[in-house]
């Protein structure tokens, strides 16, 4: 498991701040790399992980167990 994972934004999610985590994003975990992962968590931006992906550093606990890590950035 990477240092920090990101999701992306729920785009049905209407108000972001409004809804439970567990509704704030979707789809699997993506890893994002370290140093442009916890610039993005301060200023509370997107970045694109390690595939490319626009996604959201999320804390683990926010996290549903049953949520998996992408495919493309496992093996990146
Ligand atoms: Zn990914």
């Amino acid at each position: 498991m990477p240092n920090l994972v990101g999701r992306a934004r729920n785009a049905a999610a209407p108000d972001h701040q409004q809804v439970p985590p567990a509704e704030r994003w979707t789809g699997p975990l993506h890893a994002v790399a370290e140093g442009p992962g916890r610039a993005a968590r301060e200023a509370d931006e997107q970045v694109p992980a390690l595939c490319g992906q626009r996604v959201e550093i999320v804390a683990v606990e926010d996290v549903p167990d049953d949520t998996g890590l992408c495919q493309a950035c496992q093996y990146a």
